[in-house]
């Protein structure tokens, strides 16, 4: 009895203390997280400056240089999807169902009237929306399999099967169009362990080293899963032949070189379209 009176104090001084230290780690967790702000304008910057690059490049036309950038900038907020039931993770449902849905009611073209396929829109839409990734938020944990290098390919598979086989999109630009997805993706996986670098004690916080990698370590069954779901995926995929020999060709950078500055002073070019106009 005597005993726990005296050991009383030091328990009460010790509670004082994890009190601390939690709050310190909840602080240390919500400044190394980066904000759903941050990824959505970092992966729009990204995806803007490389969807530029195909634009100057002429591997891609006007329509199909946004097509890109918004599905770069889809693939910078996707990774957040486990999140607990945060804005991003609504908006990033909301975005993909919505491209889902579209995307599937495009595929099924001119041989349904507009009342059908309106149907279908609200049924793919409604099932991605409240089903499938319902499902999905109940089987993830946060910065778990959705926060890998793999699903990032994963996606980027997915997309490019999906806007060849459903989309009817060629080979190169279905392939482009996941590459975008792929790169967005990745982009958000670095951003967030950049994050978790404390350049002012120039130290690693707690959450580093859990958003690029290569394995989910608390979801070791997803992640072996994902890896043969990739694998499987591949199968599926368009032909590479002509996404590679685009990328790997001189020509392709050669222009890209040429065009990333003015050579002709600054917006010459733009006024000379202007006097051609008049
Ligand atoms: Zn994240």
């Amino acid at each position: 009895m005597g005993g726990s009176e005296f050991y009383r104090p030091a328990t009460l001084l010790s509670n004082r203390h994890s009190a601390g230290r939690t709050f310190h780690v909840i602080v240390d967790e919500l400044i190394s997280v980066a904000s759903f702000p941050v990824h959505l304008s970092v992966a729009m910057s990204a995806s803007g400056v490389c969807a530029t690059c195909l634009l100057v490049s002429g591997v891609a036309t006007p329509s199909e240089v946004v097509l890109y950038f918004t599905l770069g900038t889809m693939g910078g907020v996707t990774p957040d999807v486990d999140a607990e039931g945060s804005t991003p993770l609504r908006i990033s449902f909301e975005m993909l169902s919505l491209l889902g849905a579209s995307l599937f009611m495009f595929s099924l073209g001119s041989n349904l009237s507009v009342l059908e396929l309106c149907l279908v829109w609200l049924m793919v839409f409604f099932s991605l929306r409240y089903g499938l990734f319902h499902a999905f938020h109940r089987l993830t944990v946060h910065r778990g399999v959705f926060h890998t290098i793999p699903a990032a390919f994963f996606c980027g598979f997915l997309t490019a099967t999906i806007a060849h086989r459903l989309g009817g999109m060629g080979a190169l630009q279905a392939w482009i169009a996941g590459a975008f997805v792929t790169f967005g993706y990745l982009v958000h996986l670095i951003l967030d362990e950049i994050y978790s670098i404390n350049l002012y004690g120039a130290q690693m916080k707690r959450s580093f080293g859990t958003a690029f990698k290569i394995f989910a370590p608390r979801s070791p069954m997803a992640s072996l899963l994902l890896y043969v779901a990739l694998f499987v995926f591949w199968q599926f995929t368009p032909d590479t032949r002509t996404f590679v020999a685009t990328f790997t060709s001189v020509q392709f950078w050669q222009h890209i070189e040429t065009r990333l500055i003015p050579h002709n002073g600054w917006v010459r070019n733009l006024r000379l379209v202007d006097t051609q106009k008049q």
